[in-house]
């Protein structure tokens, strides 16, 4: 007999993939937790039934949230990732040698716990010295903080139950108040075929707050609809103007220089959702 996992990205669409073994489930005080090991993509986290991240195709998203920011600030020192459980983005963050402190702010311990034991590729970076874990309402936190991070990345789940007001306009006005002077913001603003409300009000939420705003793009194949995009929000610095030579060689499988300003060049039917 064979076993599919099948996620509705719309009500009349969707992915499905075989089954090699579920790994483990647990309902946790936010949400449904489960993972399953795939024949195609490996072992894949899914929360409330939508793939959070697989062993194949982690490696793009968790590169693209982190590396045009990190790269784009002259010298980030104290990064937070907002979200982020699974510590794909955390890994990628501590890329770069000029980060002392990462900062995880994750509001559902289990999903750490699960990520350590069954997804270690990803996870793993959580042990470095560098980490300091905070398992916490991210909203809060950001609304606590000020003048602190250099860099802060809202790795968070679509916008259902906590994650709601991670993708709201006073979360973006906090979140300015939280970096410092040069800060940079990165959100995770899903997908410019099946959102384009979503990224049409971030974008402008982050604008209200940001004098500079940009939307990127990057092709996650689990995800819905397979593009995938991400908004900057930079009190100072346009991560376009990053000098060629100033972007380092990375240990990475998608982010390069060639990537850092081409994801920028948006196609047109992404580009109208935010340039007037
Ligand atoms: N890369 C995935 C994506 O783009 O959908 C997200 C991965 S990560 C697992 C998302 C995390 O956000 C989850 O672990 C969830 O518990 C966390 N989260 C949701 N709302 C949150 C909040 N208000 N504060 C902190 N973490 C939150």
């Amino acid at each position: 007999m064979e076993l599919w996992y099948t996620e509705k990205q719309t009500p009349n669409y969707g992915i499905t993939a075989k089954i090699k073994e579920t790994l483990y489930t647990a309902t946790t005080p936010f949400q449904e937790l489960a993972v399953i090991d795939t024949v195609e993509f490996g072992r894949m986290l899914v929360l409330d039934g939508m793939v959070q991240t697989t062993i194949r195709d982690e490696f793009v998203y968790h590169e693209m949230i982190a590396h045009p920011a990190l790269t784009a600030h002259p010298n980030p020192k104290k990064v937070a990732v907002i979200g982020g459980g699974d510590g794909g983005v955390i890994r990628e963050v501590l890329k770069h040698p000029s980060v002392e402190t990462a900062v995880l702010v994750e509001i559902d311990e289990e999903v750490i716990r699960a990520s350590q034991k069954y997804l270690p590729e990803i996870a793993g970076a959580l042990q470095d010295p560098r980490v300091e874990i905070l398992v916490t309402d991210g909203i809060q936190h950001i609304r606590d903080t000020k003048d602190e991070y250099d860099v802060i990345l809202v790795d968070s789940t679509e916008p259902v139950g906590a994650a709601v007001g991670l993708f709201s306009e006073s979360f973006y006005a906090n979140i300015y108040e939280a970096l410092t002077a040069d800060g940079i913001l990165v959100a995770q603003t899903e997908s410019p075929l099946f959102n384009q409300q979503l990224i049409q009000a971030s974008f402008a939420g982050i604008q209200k707050s940001f004098p500079i705003t940009r939307l990127y793009v990057a092709t996650v194949f689990t995800y819905p609809s397979g593009l995938w995009s991400f908004t900057m929000g930079s009190k100072k610095v346009c991560p376009l103007e990053v000098e060629r030579e100033d972007i380092p060689a990375l240990d990475t499988k998608y982010y390069n220089r060639a990537v850092h300003y081409g994801a920028f060049q948006l196609p047109n039917f992404v580009k109208e959702l935010v340039v007037p």
